[in-house]
């Protein structure tokens, strides 16, 4: 447990998010896609100095392609260290039942469970989310009652302000919170007659709202969802969950399906408010 003072984990840049829905790029629609000005940092370094020998990315061997960028002076993934692409980096999985499906688009599928009222339990960063459409009041109530919070507000992620602006009112100053690299949950004034679920934040004037700050969470929500409920993976008094081991055996009451990948997670990291 020595400590590590590394930067923290920023959310994609804006060249990566072009690339990621860019048909001619060769990392559309890869969903670990990242560069040097983005992408996990804090929560893959198992030690210092910041170096991919000393992350959980070692066991991914960079192809000739992504070799050639890290090794680029010139090129905005030199030295990026979890640099890497759909042929030589992490992947995802849909796990059901605790087993792995056999399916081509596990990100489809789960876009597919999720508006279909299931509950998903969704890796991030640095734990586990668990996942439903914020506008099935079935779906949130399920949620609720699962994870036994009776009226503890969830907080809520939508693809932009736009989509966040249709249910809640945004200032200014609130917008800047939003956009803010580090992605927190921002409290935000319910509007009336929103399509939210009254069960996302029960005899509460007040929603906590989120941009989306990982690939993975662009292409669930990019064309999907006004938004998603993305609540916290863990129990109270409880570490965080980082393993997908440990996430299956105790979430396994709770999630309908997981969206799992193989890059695992060193540093456990919560949202922040
Ligand atoms: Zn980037
Ligand atoms: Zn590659």
């Amino acid at each position: 447990n020595s400590f590590v003072l590394v930067s923290p984990d920023i959310s994609i840049c804006k060249d990566c998010l072009q690339e990621l829905f860019n048909h001619q790029n060769r990392r559309y629609h890869y969903p670990f896609i990242n560069c040097t000005n983005c992408g996990p940092r804090f929560t893959i370094i198992k030690d210092i100095p910041y170096d991919r020998k000393k992350t959980t990315m070692r066991v991914f061997k960079m192809c000739p392609q992504c070799q050639s960028e890290y090794d680029n002076l010139e090129d905005r993934r030199y030295h990026a260290q979890p640099n890497a692409c759909a042929d030589c980096g992490p992947k995802v999985f849909l796990y059901q039942q605790k087993r792995k499906l056999a399916i081509v688009d596990p990100i489809a599928e789960a876009i597919r469970l999720l508006k279909d009222g299931q509950i998903g339990a969704i890796k991030g960063l640095g734990g586990f989310h668990l996942a439903c459409d914020a506008t099935n009041n079935k779906a949130v109530l399920k949620l609720r009652h699962l994870k036994n919070r009776e009226a503890k507000p969830f907080a809520l992620m939508s693809l932009n302000i736009e989509k966040i602006n249709q249910y809640c009112e945004i200032g200014k100053e609130e917008k800047e919170w939003l956009e803010d690299r580090a992605r927190p949950i921002v409290l935000l004034k319910k509007k009336k007659n929103s399509l939210i679920s009254l069960f996302v934040a029960p005899n509460n004037d007040h929603l906590g709202a989120m941009l989306p700050y990982t690939p993975l969470h662009y292409l669930l929500l990019k064309d999907n969802f006004l938004a998603l409920v993305m609540t916290s993976g863990n129990f109270r008094d409880e570490p965080i969950i980082c393993n997908n081991q440990e996430a299956l055996e105790k979430l396994d009451k709770i999630a309908d399906f997981f969206l799992l990948y193989n890059r695992d997670i060193f540093n456990r990291c919560d949202d922040s408010v």
